[in-house]
């Protein structure tokens, strides 16, 4: 055992842990992480990629959660311009579009408008695409503009019933490679990183942790000490804390497996297009590697941890069927060369289906003797920053109350 107490031990590297690693060394704070796996094995190299305000979650009058993003979008651009770039989005629209979803505004629009019947009118959209522009005081990126269909490129590969769409920006970035760049430039500020090294058990004494690791390659055992204790461990989160840390926590962890499949490349632009479904859902369809088509994802409960998350038929062909209701070219199983699935560890905020859960990050501080943090995080991550001061404390004291 080590005698010697760092400032902060994580559990975890994904995109959480070893961005807090890395915000944390280079404020001078003393950091170990531990991952069980590799780097960003989980969900961080899971995702679809984007770094994005959000536009969808302007129905969930989601203000602060998609300007805080929008803001967000372009500083990490500028910080990580070799694994990011910006990308135009094309958001086809037809006044036959139904959302049934249960948003707070189809709900406001029931009452408002009753004889729209859940249609999402164009004026919301471009009421939505206004906020979009110039809630996070956008400078880099292009704004909104509207696309004729019938005439510009972007409608070439879209069935002919759709002959305006609006096109916004957002950004993509290679996400696995971000948690790598984030967890060397810990270790260069002087944090240590273990990978292959799970935490097995961590108790607290007066003023500090000891933290036991099993380096999962030789069983062999170990510690390290330290004040404060960060759990980033992603869909493990509920499980450290019930059984890594043994402690009684009202937080709960709601997983939902997002999955999405790749077909050959399905149209010649650069461009991505964003669709509406008639579940209030929407999903992506995105350039990927050149000579290649991402489509996703989906919101499908994930019962157990432990199991691998894949793309199940029902979500494949789903994604085809969403797909279908706008491509003219007609995609079966057989043009699926691959899928990937990942499982988001959201907050349980007791929200009645997966697509409503919170995707906003809840932070939950414990600071009676050494203090615990937890991490339970949506969409949204906070890459290259990693959790600026004001959010700790403002994280520590909603806490407390
Ligand atoms: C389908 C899908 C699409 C998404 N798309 C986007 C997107 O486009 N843009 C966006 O910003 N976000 C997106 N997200 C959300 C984003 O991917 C997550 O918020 C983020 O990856 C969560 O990172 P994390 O570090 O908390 O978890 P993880 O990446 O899962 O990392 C947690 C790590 O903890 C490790 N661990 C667990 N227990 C232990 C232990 N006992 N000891 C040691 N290590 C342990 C695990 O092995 C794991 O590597 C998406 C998520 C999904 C599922």
């Amino acid at each position: 055992m080590t005698d010697h107490i760092h400032d902060l031990f994580i559990i975890g590297g994904g995109i959480n842990g070893c961005g807090i690693a890395r915000d944390a060394a280079g404020r001078g704070l003393s950091v170990v992480l531990a991952e069980q796996g590799d780097l960003a094995s989980a969900t961080s190299s899971a995702s679809t990629k984007l770094f994005h305000g959000g536009l969808r979650y302007l129905e969930y009058f989601e203000f602060r959660l998609v300007r805080e993003a929008l803001i967000e979008r372009e500083t990490l651009l500028q910080a990580m311009p070799h694994i990011s770039w910006p990308m135009r989005f094309v958001l086809p629209y037809h006044d036959s579009m139904r959302f049934e979803g249960a948003t707070p505004t189809s709900r406001l629009l029931n009452v408002v408008m009753p004889w729209m019947k859940g249609r999402r009118p164009a004026w919301l959209i471009r009421l939505g695409l206004f906020l979009y522009d110039h809630l996070g005081g956008r400078e880099i990126l292009p704004p909104t503009q509207l696309v004729d269909l019938r005439t510009a490129v972007e409608g070439e590969p879209l069935l002919s019933k759709f002959e305006t769409a609006y096109e916004y920006s957002d950004c993509w970035v290679e996400d696995a490679r971000l948690v790598a760049l984030n967890a060397r430039d810990a270790v260069n500020r002087g944090a240590r990183v273990f990978t292959r090294t799970k935490v097995i058990a961590a108790d607290r004494l007066e003023d500090h942790w000891v933290v036991t690791l099993e380096d999962v390659e030789t069983g062999e055992h170990s510690t390290e000490r330290a004040r404060m204790l960060i759990n980033a461990a992603g869909p493990w989160v509920g499980n450290v804390i019930a059984n890594t840390l043994r402690l009684n926590s009202r937080d709960g962890v709601r997983l939902v497996r997002g999955s999405h499949i790749v077909t050959k490349r399905l149209y010649d632009h650069e461009k991505c297009y964003f669709f509406q479904g008639t579940d209030g859902r929407i999903i992506f369809a995105i350039p990927y590697e050149t000579d290649f088509t991402l489509i996703g994802t989906t919101d499908a409960e994930h019962h157990v941890v432990s199991e691998k998350p894949l793309c199940t038929e029902d979500e494949r062909d789903y994604l085809i069927h969403f797909a279908n209701g706008y491509f003219k070219r007609q995609l079966t199983a057989d043009d699926v060369v691959w899928t990937y699935s990942g499982v988001r560890p959201l907050y349980d905020d007791g929200s009645s289906s997966a697509t409503a859960a919170t995707r906003d990050y809840t932070l939950k501080v414990d600071d009676t003797g050494g203090a615990r943090s937890s991490i339970f995080s949506g969409a949204r991550s906070r890459p290259i920053g990693g959790l600026p001061r004001p959010r700790w404390r403002r994280s520590k004291a909603m806490s407390q109350t």
